[in-house]
Order: structure tokens, then C-alpha cells, then sequence
């Protein structure tokens, strides 16, 4: 990965680029942020450029034995700790064991999402995580390297051993400790680069080893730009994608190729709320039905847009337009809708929402959620 191929962020490039122009490259960074900002894609530009043989001041050479095998994230020296569900039937039980469906994944797009991953390994009800034996090994099952011992071993060509642990956050605590070990006695010319999207689930006493590297939502002009590119998009219909997807490039991939038109939203999203005020129930059971065959991924999608839905009107109800973000249809349904959303309701509907999503996440009855989520909406709308 190179730095001109991760998606806007120039001010973090600038500063990565610059820890190497000064000699300043610290034996362990954690990179944190939202979903979908770059972390991952900004971790392996910044290991790529440290061990390319032909930088330039501003990126890596992409061409260069070392850049090849980074690209592919096939080098020897280069190593990747992430969450899994240990699966003893396949024996599947490190993460060595899902190298190539990490790649895989990797290749269709570098920004990864906790729930692509479990998507993509098949395990969307389960809650992966890193495991003690990631960090040391496993007496039991000895084909199971640890870091330890991955990195005790004699860098093959890199300046640099890089090891990536994403998601960081999901470390169980044995598993935790005994990377603090390693991050109190650094082994020479080893990069620890740790991913992380909230940090309060990590030892303290780890990330006071780390330089933290704060990295903020995608700027909506790059966002644009990018899935212009990749999904020749324009128009309404870009722009609405972008503000969907709110500088997150997972949810931005995820709609686009789906090839979502947040207009079907917008739909579905005016039909609840006119069949909620009718207390239609006939028409609201039917749009339950319909909602259900969306499948899981767009029933989510739909929710989110719900969120942002509420949020708009809410501020267009206060007043307050230099924040408000909406489409032409969106605006004229807006102009009749926005005094239900008031101060007496915003948060129900907001708790709701996040709710329903919380519960299609863990597989629940679409049916059952929606239908419930809409007797609540009859009762919240008339406040
Ligand atoms: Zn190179």
C-alpha cells in the first residue's frame, strides 16, 4: 500500500513522513479512530515506505522487491495479529490459519470492518478475538507461533520487522499483558503497529507505551473523489452516498456496492413515518415484510439512514441550517415532517433506531424488530 492510494488523511501522511525525514520513527504506534478512516490501509503505507529501497520524500516506490511483497502483504518480515473465532472442526485456530482469507479480504478492499471480517470468515454470530497464544505461542500446539517468537527470529531483508495488530481492542487480557512485555523490551529494528477503534477497552500501561496516532473521519471531498473513481458515481447520487456514509469508507464501499441508492431508504423511511402517524397497521406489517426481505446488510443500512434522518430533521426543527445536510426530496418531505421531531421525542427515536440495529446485528427476527420498532414510533410521533 502506498501512501497516495489511502483515501484523503494528508495531514496524518505529512506527519508519518516526516517522523522518518527526522529520524524520529518510535518502536510503537497505535493507530486510533473510527470505522473506516484508514487505519489499517495508513499502518501499511507507513511499514511499506520505512522498508522500501527507493522512497521518494513523499511515498514508497511501489516497484521495489520489498513494496511487492507489502502490496500483497506477503512479506517474510511482515506479520498480522487480528480477532478470530478458533474453529476446531476446520482446525482453524491462529491467525496464520485465516492468512489467506485476510488477504483475501484485503484485496477486495483494504479498508476493513470488524463485521466484514466476520462476514467474510463466516462467523457473523460469534465474537472474535486475539488469544493468548498469539503473543506466545501454545504449548499444546506447537505449529502455533507467537509473536514472541516470530520476532526473537533474524529480520530475513526488512530495516524494519513490522508487526500489525488490528483491532487491538479485542486482546483478551493474558493475551494483552504479554504483549506489554514485549512493548517494555522492544527487540531492535521491530515496528509494533497496533489498530485500534476504542481504546478504553486496552491496558492503559500499553498505549503509555505507544505513540498514539489520532486519526479523524475521511474528509467528505476525498470520500467523494474516491468512489467517484471506484464506482463511477456522480451527481445526487454520489453526494447522498457520501453524506450516508459520513467519512467512513467501509460503510461508503458497502453501499455503493450494493448499489444502494439511499433513495429506496428515503422511501421506506417516509412510508413508516406516514403509516406510523395513520397507524396504518395493515401497510406497517407489509413494509415489515419488505424490510425482511432486504436481507441483514441493507436492513442495517436502512436504520443507519433512519439515524440520520431523525438528526436532520431534529436540527432543521431547531434551526439551525448551516449544519444541515439534505437531498431535494428529503427536503421537500422535510418541511411538513420536521416539527415531529422535537426535543420531546429525538432521543427515544435515536435509542430506538440504534436498538433495532443492535438486535438485526445479533440476528434477530427482522419482522418481530421492525414491527416493534414501528408500535413505538406510533407513540413517539405523537409527542
Ligand atoms: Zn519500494
Amino acid at each position: 500500500m502506498r501512501f497516495q492510494e489511502v483515501i484523503g488523511q494528508e495531514g496524518i501522511k505529512r506527519d508519518l513522513l516526516e517522523t522518518v525525514a527526522l529520524n524520529r520513527v518510535a518502536h510503537a504506534y497505535l493507530f486510533t479512530g473510527p470505522e473506516g478512516s484508514g487505519k489499517l490501509p495508513l499502518a501499511l503505507a507507513y511499514a511499506q515506505y520505512l522498508n522500501c529501497e527507493h522512497p521518494t520524500e513523499t511515498d514508497s516506490c511501489g516497484e521495489c522487491p520489498s513494496c511487492k511483497a507489502f502490496a500483497k502483504l506477503q512479506h517474510p518480515d511482515l506479520h498480522f495479529v487480528f480477532p478470530i473465532v478458533k474453529d476446531k472442526a476446520s482446525d482453524k485456530i491462529c491467525c496464520d490459519d485465516y492468512l489467506e482469507q485476510w488477504r483475501e479480504l484485503f484485496e477486495q478492499n483494504p479498508y476493513l470492518s470488524l463485521e466484514a471480517w466476520q462476514t467474510h470468515i463466516g462467523v457473523e454470530n460469534k465474537q472474535p478475538m486475539i488469544y493468548e497464544s498469539e503473543a506466545a505461542g501454545d504449548d499444546t500446539a506447537p505449529r502455533i507461533k507467537g509473536v514472541i517468537q516470530k520476532l526473537s527470529l533474524s529480520n530475513f531483508s526488512a530495516k524494519y520487522k513490522v508487526l500489525i495488530i488490528w483491532m487491538a481492542e479485542k486482546m483478551n487480557d493474558v493475551c494483552a499483558n504479554k504483549i506489554l512485555k514485549i512493548l517494555e523490551e522492544p527487540n531492535p529494528n521491530t515496528l509494533f503497529l497496533m489498530i485500534a477503534e476504542d481504546t478504553r477497552y486496552m491496558l492503559p500501561t500499553i498505549l503509555s507505551r505507544t505513540q498514539i496516532v489520532r486519526i479523524p473521519k475521511i474528509d467528505d471531498a476525498s470520500l467523494s473523489q474516491r468512489i467517484s473513481s471506484d464506482f463511477m458515481m456522480e451527481g445526487d447520487e454520489l453526494q447522498s452516498l457520501v453524506k450516508n456514509a459520513n467519512g467512513n469508507y467501509c460503510q461508503a464501499f458497502k453501499m455503493a456496492s450494493f448499489g444502494d441508492k439511499p433513495s429506496q431508504y428515503f422511501e421506506y423511511f417516509k412510508r413508516m413515518m406516514r403509516s406510523a402517524w395513520q397507524k396504518d397497521i395493515m401497510d406497517l406489517t407489509a413494509l415489515g415484510e419488505e424490510l425482511e426481505s432486504l436481507g441483514r446488510e441493507r436492513q442495517k443500512a436502512f436504520l443507519q439512514y433512519c439515524l440520520r434522518e431523525i438528526r436532520e430533521n431534529f436540527i432543521r426543527n431547531q434551526n439551525i441550517p448551516e449544519i444541515l445536510y439534505m437531498d431535494n426530496q428529503e427536503n421537500a418531505f422535510s418541511s411538513k415532517f420536521c416539527p415531529f421531531i422535537n426535543e420531546r421525542n429525538v432521543a427515544d427515536f435515536t435509542k430506538e433506531f440504534n436498538a433495532a440495529h443492535y438486535h438485526i446485528v445479533r440476528n434477530g427476527n427482522p419482522k418481530i424488530i421492525f414491527f416493534d420498532m414501528f408500535l413505538k414510533i406510533i407513540v413517539y410521533l405523537k409527542r
